[in-house]
């Protein structure tokens, strides 16, 4: 189970449990070398021995902060989950119709990853945060990935 991979990591790389979490620095924390690469065709790309032997992703600088927090925690659940070599990851791969099995699990993980639904649940209920625009901002998510996360958790978004 993809969220179940999800949680193990934050509770053994992110202890503290604040949100934004940040992926570099739980990819660095797993030995994970994080590059950006502004010539990269695509999102991101992650390969088991792609630096001296040790596991490497890569990323595009040129799109969204956000959406570069994104790319690193979904390329991250391709390591954790074994996944081995992928593609380069397109925007495409990253919406959420998209039927690779590898691909939705690692979707899944990145949106446990940085939405972790405890955090979530404390935030809604008890910081009383209800605006999508603002939960976004405190998890560093997009609004369009934060609201396909709180249907999914079975809130009500408007
Ligand atoms: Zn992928």
């Amino acid at each position: 189970m993809s969220s179940n991979s999800a949680k193990k990591i934050l509770s053994s790389y992110w202890d503290d449990g604040s949100v934004p979490v940040n992926p570099t620095y739980i990819a660095a924390q797993m030995g994970v070398l994080v590059l950006a690469d502004p010539r990269l065709d695509g999102s991101g790309h992650y390969k088991p021995e792609g630096w001296e032997g040790k596991p490497l992703i890569t990323y595009s600088p040129c799109e969204h902060p956000v959406r570069q927090r994104f790319t690193i925690a979904h390329e991250l659940a391709h390591h954790v989950l074994g996944h081995g070599e992928r593609n380069r990851d397109t925007p495409e791969q990253f919406s959420m119709s998209y039927h690779d099995p590898k691909e939705i699990e690692a979707n899944k993980f990145a949106a446990e990853l940085l939405m972790p639904t405890d955090v979530i649940n404390a935030a809604i209920r008890v910081r009383d945060i209800k605006d999508l625009e603002k939960l976004a901002k405190v998890f560093g998510v997009s609004k369009a990935a934060m609201k396909f996360r709180l249907k999914e958790l079975g809130y009500v978004v408007r």
